[in-house]
């Protein structure tokens, strides 16, 4: 019997909310709706839109908050009173977050090069991140980016190991350093001017943040990693 306690007929039903302020919610979804093909129990996902406290539901089993513009969303969750609701539902067992671009600063507990004021942060992550570590958007740029993490580097598509994905940095923040050791690094970018290898990818328990878009490419390893640290989660709440 699958893990899951289902038998091979029954399929299993998923619910993941995508922060719906700005940014590629569509590609997220089409994503995740590909990568749940990729997995062993068959799962029946359905994506919902998030964009007030009471779409914070329990039986909600994961969230991507997407890119955009970190400073408008969390204007936009403090609005519409959704801050508080937001890390209580990331801090119940067995809920899982994905942050991409500038979801990743907004879970960061540290932000450098912040706008004037300062901008709250989500604080779930430790770790300090850049806002704008590449520039500007005149920076932004494609690269392969180096994974680290061996569950994330089986190529679905190619049915074969490759440590190498394709990262589409859009005025992309960056990691500057891990505060705490329960953080994973899961990818990194390797600059070869600088001689360096920059942290782009990160876990710390049900937490996940890229610095870069992986719904914007066709390689589904980043949604399928997340769909199963889902499973995961589950299994242990
Ligand atoms: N650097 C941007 C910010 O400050 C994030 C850019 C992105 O999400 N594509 O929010």
């Amino acid at each position: 019997m699958p893990p899951s306690g289902l038998n091979g007929n029954q399929k299993r039903h998923r619910k993941i909310g995508i922060l719906e302020v700005q940014g590629a919610f569509q590609e997220h979804k089409v994503a995740l709706m590909r990568a749940k093909t990729c997995m062993h129990v068959k799962t029946e996902l359905e994506v919902v839109e998030v964009r007030h406290p009471d779409h914070l539901v329990p039986d909600m089993d994961g969230l991507i908050i997407p890119g955009g513009e970190s400073t408008t969303i969390s204007l936009f969750l403090k609005r519409n009173n959704m801050e508080e609701p937001l890390r209580n539902w990331i801090q119940t067992k067995g809920h899982v977050v994905w942050g991409t671009c500038a979801g990743m600063i907004l879970l960061s507990r540290f932000t450098e090069n912040q706008k004037d004021g300062g901008q709250p942060t989500l604080g779930m992550l430790d770790t300090v991140v850049s806002r704008n570590f590449f520039g500007r958007q005149v920076h932004s740029f494609e690269a392969q980016v180096t994974i680290k993490s061996p569950s994330l580097s089986t190529n679905i598509q190619m049915d074969a190991s490759d440590s190498k994905c394709h990262g589409v940095f859009i005025r992309a923040p960056a990691v500057l350093e891990t505060t705490s050791s329960e953080v994973q690094v899961l990818a990194v970018l390797e600059r070869t001017e600088q001689n360096d290898a920059v942290i782009v990818a990160v876990q710390q328990g049900d937490v996940m943040a890229t610095a870069f878009h992986p719904e914007l490419t066709e390689d589904l390893r980043w949604h399928l990693y997340f769909l199963t640290m889902i499973e995961k989660a589950k299994e242990q709440a």
